[in-house]
């Protein structure tokens, strides 16, 4: 059992937020930070695995938002490290949608549909704008038929982007890429990593301020500091935390907090939202669908929605690797979650079979990412209602006293996407920085205030307190104040 070893900062989870929260303390010297992380990887919701011969992504597959007027972060990391990307667009699927008897219908009438469901979101939209807490509105007309269901799917569990300007395409542009890599996704946060905690020549992290399997379940806190406690009975002592885990994770009672959190902070964790976005793969030995141009993207449309609607085949990314993808979200997927694996492909397969008949071959493989039921997860990400009452987005982000939040959930622009964890571990690790140099200056001001009067006592000329703080460092109490301020990089002319 480790001791209690007292840090400044604990970074809990080690996915894309923590990693950039932790590089910005590190880059800025303040090195003695641990990250706990309850998994045995790095990465979290960004995670690949090996299926059918290539390396799939359970968790983010796309990086959202490129071609804008301001270059998305991830994207220049991706393209600084040469990850594999291939550009994707599923404004097509609409046209590629099948009926249960695996005819297509006819490319007029889906866009008509579709055009009816986008009226409709605006309508709703305005409604609600009107309105701001008017979730209650009734949608102006309700979708009833299989295709109508599926392009209300469609519409509002993929795109929206037609119906509301997303900020993510607003700010970096509506073109996305999928990656399509070998090293995956989270080769991007091992890249970060490696910056600032030491990595073997074959990229495997070595630092030993990187803890793996190691589950917080106890954070408790007080003006004086922060103490940790992990499942395993470690316990781990910090002058502040950062707090990384999901939205879904904080609504669970994995961590209990002593004092319990307060309740304003309590009450708007609980109001958001959280998505549960499941990709299932099918491995088969031959393909048997469309793979032309315009037809990676198709849709199945079903009396229920979201019943095996949303289909990819991964052609485009991987020639020949024979995988197709389909998309479940919420009631579906969590339904599916509680199932055997064994069941959920054979309604797969009944759904590929109505669409492209019967001969068909059986798959050989499936994959299904369990995000809800990961205790370490509680869902895919976090979903703010598109008008929702701000207070709520500045209360889940505020720091509680020695607790600073980070996250995807903590993203006011970009919340729900990795850049929004990226931009929030960046912005979370400043907001830290301020405030540790904040106690630094009260300190060095206080020693100062105090020392005037003894120094004035012992005979020596009045001090301003520029005089007083840079003749701290000459003294023995205040070599404390010396370090923890230099380690933030302030200029020691200051000190
Ligand atoms: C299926 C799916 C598809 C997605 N698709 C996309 C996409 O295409 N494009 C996109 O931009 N975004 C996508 N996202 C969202 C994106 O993955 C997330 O927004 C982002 O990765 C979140 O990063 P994070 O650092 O906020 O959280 P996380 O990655 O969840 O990191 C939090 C870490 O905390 C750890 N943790 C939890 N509890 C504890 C504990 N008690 N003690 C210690 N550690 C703990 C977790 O193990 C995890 O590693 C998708 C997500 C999912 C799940």
């Amino acid at each position: 059992m480790e001791s209690p070893v007292r840090s400044s900062v604990i970074i809990v989870g080690a996915g894309i937020s923590g990693i950039s929260a932790a590089k910005v303390l590190a880059e800025k010297g303040v090195d003695d930070i641990v990250i706990l992380e309850a998994s045995d990887r790095i990465g979290g919701r960004i995670r690949k695995d090996e299926f059918g011969g290539v390396s799939v992504e359970l968790g983010a597959g796309w990086i959202a938002g490129v071609g804008g007027k301001e270059p998305n972060p991830v994207w220049e990391l991706a393209r600084n490290s040469g990850l594999r990307t291939c550009f994707s667009d599923y404004s097509n699927a609409r046209y590629n949608i099948y009926d249960p008897s695996g005819k297509i219908f006819p490319s007029g009438l889906a866009a008509d549909s579709y055009k009816k469901a986008v009226d409709s979101a605006i309508r709703k939209l305005s409604n609600q704008e009107a309105n701001h807490d008017s979730e209650l509105s009734e949608a102006p007309s309700t979708p009833k038929t299989p295709i109508e269901l599926a392009i209300d799917f469609i519409l509002h569990d993929f795109e929206m982007a037609e119906v509301e300007p997303i900020s993510t395409y607003v700010d970096f542009g509506e073109r996305e890429f999928l990656v399509a890599d070998e090293r995956g996704y989270d080769y991007l946060l091992y890249k970060m990593a490696e910056t600032f905690l030491f990595t073997s020549s074959d990229g495997k992290i070595m630092d030993n301020r990187l803890k793996l399997n190691k589950v917080v379940r106890e954070l408790q806190h007080s003006r004086d500091g922060i103490s940790l406690t992990t499942e395993d009975g470690c316990v781990y002592e910090a002058n502040y935390v950062i707090l990384s885990v999901s939205i879904g994770v904080l609504q669970s009672d994995l961590i209990s907090f002593r004092p319990p959190l307060p309740r304003w902070k309590m009450d708007a964790i609980e109001k958001c939202d959280v998505m549960v976005y499941t990709k299932i793969f099918l491995k088969f030995p031959y393909k048997f669908w469309p793979c032309g141009p315009e037809k990676e993207f198709f849709i199945y449309a079903h009396e229920r929605r979201g019943y095996y609607t949303f289909w990819q085949h991964m052609e485009n990314a991987y020639p020949g690797s024979n995988i197709l993808v389909v998309t479940l979200t919420n009631g579906e997927s969590k339904r599916v979650e509680a199932q055997s694996d064994h069941e959920t492909l054979k309604e797969a397969m009944e759904v590929l079979r109505n669409m492209f008949g019967p001969d068909i071959p059986d798959a050989t493989d499936i994959l299904v990412p369990r995000w809800w039921n990961n205790r370490f997860q509680r869902g895919s990400y976090s979903n703010y209602p598109i008008y929702f009452n701000h207070q709520i987005f500045d209360n889940i982000k505020a720091p509680v006293g020695r607790i600073f939040f980070t996250g995807e959930h903590t993203s006011e622009r970009f919340n729900g996407y990795v850049h929004g964890g990226y931009l929030a571990g960046i912005d979370t690790g400043k907001a830290l920085l301020e405030e540790m140099m904040e106690v630094v200056t009260r300190k060095n001001e206080s020693q100062a205030f105090l020392l005037e009067p003894l120094l004035a006592l012992t005979g020596s000329l009045t001090l301003t307190q520029t005089d007083a703080v840079s003749g701290l460092h000459k003294c023995e109490i205040p070599r404390q104040l010396f370090l923890s301020s230099n380690k933030l990089g302030l200029p020691e002319a200051i000190l």
